[in-house]
């Protein structure tokens, strides 16, 4: 086989947010691929960094009152530590924010000005005149033009779900400062998308199929999943338009040359450029390759650049991307591969189920990230529909399947040999356990005689992101090992030393299954493999250990004393995570994204991150301080006297102790109470609130009651042992 030279790619994570359990669908996804490239002993390189510019990340900085530096430097390392608690094993995860990424982008936008495919263009668009900003669609609010509901989006209706332009809207206001937006001009720079050469270019490129040598057998791979190809295809025939490729300052990112600072390359720009600049920097640090970075950033090299994304950016990633790179001089996508959304029981995940779960929150948790790691591989294909990750399904299935089958085979055996046998293995094998053995190792394919090593058909689905069938192929060898050990009965060959010999035999063997189910598995389980590596006192295990001949660990061989490698999932641990997510529903935390698109959600100014949403309904919402809070001198008051009101239909008239005076209040409580059940009761009275008034005479304060204006009023009382006077706070 080839080696293949293959720089690998997952989406960068927006510095915006948490990471959570939808956006590790991908990194799961691509890291389970990139372990399993590199037991193959392929020259693999994952590079990753954070998504650092853009509208959002200058906002959001702001509010906290640090600079966007400091803000993507913490989100840095709060993705790290997610990642890196999850075995996400990148060999660079670095950053946009960085002078290579600069220079990459500065570079391609020469180029493709040189090759007169940028554009200059006035736009209209909406201004604040306070912050002195141009808007995205998304900060500007006002009223929907269809249904009337105020404070909605300037490009879509959360009440009756029209979607229009921001000019739609009635009464707009800017979201960052509330004040009414101006109409401006401001000269944006194109990229011209639509320029016969793209079009031409990428009509055939996305439907390209390359030569492939992974696998049993040469194959061609399409660059694109077909129905992919077929949705760029469709926005293809309908027409590309030039894409904006500019912002007005201020603006957080890389200023464009020759605009004296004054414009800013969009975030979507550099943020896929992002993927070369990570790797230029990797080559600098910890260069570990012996292929140049030449050969794998332009064209004509023997190398592959494969990148793992979310179906919702497949346009950036498939059209603007390659399009930039082939008229720039770079080389394009050797594949893209998209995957589906994350659903947790079925539904979007959600803040109020609790099912909105952060990575971090998880390890907290205590839960094992491996057992979600199997999970996913467990439900994962090569196509773009969403997987679901059900809590019932998830205990069952790890629980019976890495612990009932895969650990059972070691604990079951391992005993044996350490106390009988001084920890060493035999090679010695009977006809009838070969037979065992064999049909652990091999399938059969239909009904004939021909079989097919499981290595080489677990390998194919690893490579083609048919984890779930190579999981499936996986179980079924499990269940062939386990089968064998239950028919041997090692327990009873003990009982007898006449048996020694076979019962060595079988646990041998058994543990030989054991050895070569742990490769398999290591692709999705790295930390569990590297633990069964230590029990078994093997190198770390490659892919050549389930294919060579002799697959037999050599006579002798002595292996470690068997310690628990994994325990069950427990249900009360996935209950408690789940509460977990509720309670962190305070309205004062940073909330993370509730949709997995934060690619497209959170950098696309026309879709507003949920963080800065929120912010802004906060905003509009009055959130009280807790200095707010303080003005107001609520106190405990006792009614010392309650009258009718002539002439009032609501009115009681009541007299208020508040141990250092009295106050006459006018309360709205007549259809709830008589004046003779409030004698003698406590209350609770804002104190401080401006006399009023009123036709009847003056009232000196407020006392409170709940209501919802069909139910109550209810007056509110304290708790018995309060007395008059004392501060409600
Ligand atoms: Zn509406």
């Amino acid at each position: 086989m080839n080696k293949r030279k293959i720089l690998v790619t997952s989406a960068l994570p927006y510095a915006n947010g948490s990471i959570h359990l939808g956006h590790l669908v991908e990194y799961v996804q691509t890291d389970i691929w990139v372990r399993f490239q590199k037991m193959q002993m392929h020259e693999v390189h994952y590079v990753c960094a954070d998504d650092t510019h853009g509208t959002p990340i200058m906002l959001r900085a702001e509010q906290e009152g640090i600079t966007p530096q400091q803000l993507i430097e913490r989100v840095w390392h709060e993705h790290k530590a997610d990642f890196d608690g999850f075995h996400i094993e990148f060999d660079n995860f670095y950053t946009t924010d960085s002078p290579e990424n600069q220079e990459y982008c500065e570079d391609i936008y020469r180029q493709l000005q040189a090759k007169n495919l940028i554009a200059e263009r006035s736009v209209e668009q909406f201004y604040d005149p306070v912050k002195k900003m141009f808007l995205p669609d998304r900060y500007i609010k006002g009223e929907c033009p269809n249904c009337h509901s105020k404070d909605q989006y300037g490009d879509s209706c959360e009440t009756c779900g029209t979607t229009y332009s921001p000019t739609d809207l009635l009464n707009p206001y800017s979201a960052v400062s509330g004040v009414k937006p101006e109409r401006r001009s401001s000269k944006h720079y194109f990229f011209k998308l639509s320029d016969l050469r793209c079009r031409t270019f990428l009509k055939e490129w996305i439907f390209e199929s390359l030569p492939s040598q992974s696998g049993i057998a040469l194959e061609m791979k399409p660059r694109l999943q077909s129905e992919a190809a077929n949705k760029m295809n469709e926005w293809l025939s309908s027409g590309l338009t030039d894409w904006d490729i500019s912002r007005d300052a201020p603006y957080f990112g890389f200023p464009i040359p020759g605009t004296a600072g004054k414009k800013f390359f969009y975030v979507w720009l550099d943020a896929p450029v992002g993927y070369f600049g990570s790797f230029r920097n990797y080559f600098k640090n910890k260069r570990r390759s012996q292929t140049g970075i030449e050969e794998f950033l332009r064209p004509g090299g023997k190398t592959e650049m494969v990148h793992f994304i979310g179906k919702d950016i497949l346009y950036f990633h498939a059209l603007f991307w390659p399009a930039m790179l082939q008229f720039s001089g770079y080389r394009t996508p050797t594949q893209i591969y998209a995957h589906g959304f994350l659903t947790i029981n079925g539904q979007k995940m959600s803040k109020s189920r609790g099912t909105f779960i952060t990575a971090a929150s998880y390890l907290k948790q205590g839960l094992n990230p491996e057992w979600l790691r199997y999970y996913y591989a467990a439900k994962l294909n090569d196509t773009m529909e969403d997987i679901d990750l059900n809590f019932d399904d998830f205990i069952a299935r790890v629980n019976s399947d890495l612990i009932g089958k895969y650990i059972n085979i070691a604990s079951r055996c391992s005993g044996f040999i350490n106390k009988k046998f001084d920890g060493k293995l035999t090679d010695a094998i009977s006809e009838t356990n070969r037979k065992w053995f064999n049909q652990f190792l091999f399938c059969q394919l239909g009904e004939g005689d021909t079989f097919l090593g499981r290595h080489v058909s677990i390998a194919n689905f690893y490579d083609r992101r048919e984890y779930g069938k190579a999981i499936k192929e996986i179980m079924l060898a499990a269940d062939v090992a386990n089968q064998y050990v239950d028919r041997m009965k090692p327990w009873e060959l003990a009982k007898s030393r006449e048996n020694d010999a076979e019962l060595h035999e079988v646990c041998s063997v058994a543990l030989n299954m054991f050895r070569i189910l742990t490769v398999y598995l290591k692709p999705v389980l790295p930390k569990l493999a590297a633990e069964a590596e230590q029990f078994l006192k093997v190198n770390p295990l490659t892919w050549r250990d389930a294919n060579s001949q002799n697959r037999l660990l050599a006579d002798g061989h002595q292996i470690n004393g068997y310690e628990h490698l994994i325990t069950r999932v427990d249900p009360n641990q996935v209950e408690k995570l789940i509460k977990a997510n509720q309670e962190s529903l305070q309205p004062t935390t940073q909330q993370s994204p509730t949709t997995q698109d934060v690619q497209t959600m959170e950098k696309d100014p026309s879709t507003l991150s949920q963080d800065i949403k929120e912010n802004v309904k906060r905003t509009t919402a009055e959130l009280a301080t807790v200095d707010d809070f303080a003005k107001i001198d609520l106190r405990v008051a006792k009614i010392i006297d309650a009258e009718q009101v002539e002439g009032a239909d609501k009115l009681l008239k009541l007299t208020l102790d508040l141990g250092s005076e009295q106050r006459i209040v006018f309360a709205g409580i007549k259809s709830a109470y008589s004046p003779e059940r409030l004698k003698g009761r406590l209350t609770v009275m804002v104190a401080n609130l401006a006399p009023r008034k009123m036709k009847f005479g003056v009232s000196d304060g407020m006392v409170l009651a709940a209501g919802d204006g069909n139910d109550g009023p209810y007056l509110l009382a304290p708790d018995s042992g309060a007395l008059p006077g004392m501060k409600v706070k």
